[in-house]
């Protein structure tokens, strides 16, 4: 008789296959098959110097995608929440002030993360939808004096990208470091690090770079790298100390990369296991980018969004974000068509399309529909796929009269 008391379970038994799914929700996307084969590649050891040339290469894509030179860049092993408590965890110290701006989910979460640390939270808000004027900004700043400000480029909960000309700037004259969120914008919308003045910036790999979710590319400027040097705590979390992550990235270039002295790399180096085929996905992922330009992927997105947009107003439907200008191309938020129940749309088109579109989150639920578009979905067959789906549903789900 075995001495165990939990069996093995029977649904282990059955062997699992991924449903094929178009992935047209705010996210994942679909990956690939380019990336899921550099993803299916044999796992080798996190520390062998093929893993550390990698790393390498793949700070280097992350510098390309954001348009920056700051040495410290890297991928944190974790999703875009790991990336944004990783910002502040190690840009904010408890009993400091820092401003959050909040036009939709991911400032309100920004301004949790940075309670639990102990910060004194200010925010500033604006309806979902809407964005904030660089006058808006300064009078904050002014009044809050925050160490710290972050702002979300691309809200993925209200399809607004926020722009950021001249933030930085502001944000440098009150002596305050500029974070900003680019899970859901980076590679589908413009976007320079170094020559907006950005201090920290990170995104996910599941978006526009059409990688697997784990991991999420994040980088620091000088000013910002100064300010966790001249910490008098350390940051709460040890998995996501920049100073420790930093140097197993090597980002202050003191290893060299050899066969020769594993042992020293090996003693040196080591913080946590990496995620090694996750990192595999992620480095061709940066090569895709790299390849196809990543101005030619501002323009691609931004046309397809375009084409969407002007194919559900042909529709009669309506867009979430008013003005033109500040929507992003990567996730369109649709008016919730009155008379229906959005769960039921989504669910018709999930059963009857395989593809996925969301409904709100945050401020926008049950006010709209979210579809994006990321990476190798931003097509205009997508958007005609996306089309014929909603025309579908429409047609088929119930209306009310009132
Ligand atoms: N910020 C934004 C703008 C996002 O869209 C998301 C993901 N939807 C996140 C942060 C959090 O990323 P993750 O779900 O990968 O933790």
């Amino acid at each position: 008789m075995s001495s165990l008391y939990v069996p093995p379970p029977k649904c282990l038994e059955k062997r699992f296959v991924a449903p094929q799914r178009h992935m047209f929700g705010p996210g994942p996307s679909n990956v690939p098959p380019r990336i899921l084969a550099a993803g299916a590649e044999p796992v080798i050891g996190h520390m062998h110097p093929e893993m550390f040339e990698i790393m390498s290469d793949i700070r280097s894509g992350i510098q390309y995608a954001f348009q920056t030179r700051n040495k410290v860049t890297l991928a944190v092993s974790g999703t875009g929440h790991a990336a944004m408590e990783c910002a502040i965890f190690n840009a904010v110290e408890p009993g400091e002030d820092v401003l959050m701006a909040v036009n939709g989910i991911w400032g309100e979460r920004a301004a949790e993360i940075a309670e639990r640390i102990g910060a004194r939270v200010n925010t500033i808000r604006t309806p979902a939808g809407s964005c904030f004027t660089n006058e808006d900004i300064n009078q904050a700043l002014a009044r809050h004096k925050p160490c710290v400000v972050l702002f979300t480029h691309g809200e993925s909960s209200t399809g607004v990208l926020h722009p950021l000309d001249g933030i930085g700037d502001i944000c440098h004259r009150h002596n305050c470091l500029f974070v900003v969120d680019c899970v859901a914008s980076m590679g589908g919308a413009p976007l320079y690090m170094d020559t907006q003045g950005i201090d920290i910036l990170y995104t996910g790999s599941q978006k526009v770079l059409n990688a697997p979710p784990g991991t999420a590319p994040i980088s620091f400027s000088e000013r910002a790298w100064q300010k966790v040097f001249n910490r008098k705590t350390k940051p709460v979390s040890f998995f996501l100390d920049m100073s420790w992550l930093a140097n197993y990235w090597g980002c202050d270039d003191s290893w060299v990369i050899g066969l020769s002295d594993w042992s020293d790399l090996l003693l040196g180096r080591y913080h946590h296991t990496g995620p090694v085929t996750n990192f595999y996905s992620l480095r061709e992922s940066l090569a895709v980018l790299a390849e196809q330009g990543l101005e030619n992927s501002w323009c691609r997105h931004q046309e397809v969004a375009e084409y969407f947009h002007e194919g559900l107003e042909n529709m009669g439907l309506r867009l979430f974000v008013k003005d033109k200008n500040v929507r992003l191309p990567t996730v369109t938020t649709i008016v919730a068509p009155p008379g229906y129940d959005w769960k039921e749309i989504t669910s018709y088109i999930m059963k009857n399309h395989k593809l996925e579109i969301s409904g709100g989150l945050g401020p926008s639920v049950g006010q709209v529909l979210r579809v994006g578009l990321m990476g190798c979905n931003s097509s205009k067959a997508s958007v005609d796929m996306v089309l014929e789906a909603l025309k579908d549903a429409l047609k088929h789900c119930h209306k009310s009269r009132v």
